[in-house]
């Protein structure tokens, strides 16, 4: 029977390749990558996709080079893909600080101690349920 899924909102990390940001990739990904200069008798134009900075992404699936634009993912198995800008922009939306913070309440984990929250509905506040920790969060 064919029936309609829809994919489940879910907040990804992810850094765009600006051609210069080698060491932000690589303290994402957490290796050390391979970076490629774009050839001598090129002369850098970031427009001409093959004249500028690549980098060599590992993947589940080998390595993947990264043109300049393209976002470095962090999948939700830890794993890391690069995605053209194009596509990137039309599937993902920032999140806001503000809707972090919320998303952060919804998993209900104390930040200072780790210990589960709660919502008390008479303060209108998530509390942290260690009896060492005064944690709360109002929520307005
Ligand atoms: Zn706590």
């Amino acid at each position: 029977m064919i029936k309609k899924y829809r994919k489940r909102p879910m907040v990804i990390e992810a850094v765009q390749w600006n051609g210069n940001n080698a060491i932000e990739i690589m303290l994402f990904i957490g290796k050390e990558l391979k970076v490629s200069k774009p050839p001598h008798h090129m002369e850098f134009n970031e427009n001409i996709p093959n004249t500028a900075y690549t980098i060599v992404i590992p993947t589940l699936n080998g390595d993947v080079i990264a043109s300049k634009g393209e976002y470095i993912i962090k999948g939700v198995q830890g794993e890391f893909y690069p995605c053209k800008s194009d596509i990137f922009e039309a599937t993902y939306e920032l999140v806001e600080k503000e809707k972090d913070d919320k998303n952060n309440l919804m998993i209900k984990i104390c930040p200072i101690c780790k210990s589960i929250t709660h919502y008390n509905s008479y303060f209108k506040a998530y509390m942290c349920l260690s009896s060492e920790c005064t944690w709360m969060r109002r929520v307005n």
